[in-house]
């Protein structure tokens, strides 16, 4: 079967909408930790195998010997090297014939907080040796899009990421990358640098929320320290607004704004404009 992980998620949701176009849904099976949640998915056709990263037992039935799996990075940060470790090891007892893993644009020069769990993963998913193809993904344009209440309330857009340039791409053109993987050949032992196909900056993505909302919209380029504390006065928890000034700082430094032109390719059309998404938010 074709597996995906994380199918209740909001990537794993659309990869298993995008196998659907691609294969029969007895191809394809779902590893969900809540059935519930899975419903929808479950009524397409797709076999459901639960389990939860964090219970290694419950791994057990999840992969099958030549399963072709997308192992999609868990969500719960801080706790994904032990998560991972379980599940590439019930891969790697299984025999699946490929295990294609959803890691950060960069890999080891991704040189921000959160990507130190992931270069864990390819490195424990290099030593499993099992075939795998990484999908390095870059930002999502939604990162940004699902966040557009505050940004049309106050009229800014506010980053500690001065100049930065982000190439992200939306959810739907990672999925499509990933379901090509998974149904394609020819990735085995390949690495994907995947990113949108145009790097913007903060400047432009207030610019297009301003031209697509009618309203003055404007960016305010603050040092990490004032960003820290608009995230915390928002009602962020400290730990987590620390990542995304984080995140920020390494966009100053170039990290998101990769356009090596791997999704475009995978995808076999250009990837979806940050304006497209930003509109899209807005219609919503
Ligand atoms: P979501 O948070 O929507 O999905 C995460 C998925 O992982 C969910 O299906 C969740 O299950 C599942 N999951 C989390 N913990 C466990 C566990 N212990 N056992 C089994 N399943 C688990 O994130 P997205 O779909 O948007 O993104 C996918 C991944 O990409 C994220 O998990 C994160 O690693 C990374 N990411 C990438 C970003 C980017 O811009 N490139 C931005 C944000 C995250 P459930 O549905 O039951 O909650």
């Amino acid at each position: 079967s074709i597996v995906v992980t994380g199918a209740t998620g909001s990537l794993g949701r659309l990869v298993v909408e995008e196998l659907l176009a691609r294969v029969p849904a007895s191809e394809i099976a779902a590893v969900v930790r809540d059935k519930e949640k899975a419903a929808a998915i479950a009524a397409r056709g797709v076999e459901l195998r639960i389990a939860d990263y964090s219970e290694p037992a419950t791994l057990a039935g999840a992969f099958e010997a030549g399963d072709r799996v997308l192992l999609i990075s868990g969500s719960e940060v801080g706790r994904r090297v032990p998560q991972h470790t379980a599940a590439i090891e019930a891969a790697k007892a299984a025999g699946v014939a490929q295990l294609a893993y959803t890691g950060i644009l960069g890999g080891p020069d991704a040189d921000i907080a959160l990507a130190d769990e992931h270069k864990v993963t390819e490195q424990l998913i290099l030593d499993s040796g099992l075939p795998y193809t990484f999908l390095r993904n870059g930002w999502y344009t939604e990162n940004y899009t699902a966040n557009l209440a505050p940004v049309l309330a106050h009229g800014a857009v506010v980053s500690n990421a001065g100049e930065g340039r982000v190439a992200s791409a939306s959810r739907a053109d990672y999925a499509a990358a990933a379901a090509a993987v998974l149904t394609g050949e020819g990735h085995l032992g390949r690495t994907y640098e995947l990113s949108g196909d145009v790097a913007w900056s903060f400047a432009e993505y207030a610019a297009e929320v301003a031209a697509a909302s009618g309203k003055p919209i404007a960016y305010h380029a603050v040092t990490p320290e004032a960003h820290l504390a608009v995230l915390t006065g928002a009602g962020l928890p400290t730990a987590f607004a620390e990542l995304l000034v984080d995140v920020d700082l390494g966009i100053e430094r170039g990290r998101l704004a990769a356009t090596p032109g791997d999704l475009a390719r995978l995808i076999g059309r250009p990837t979806t404009p940050m304006a497209t998404t930003v509109r899209a938010a807005l219609a919503a």
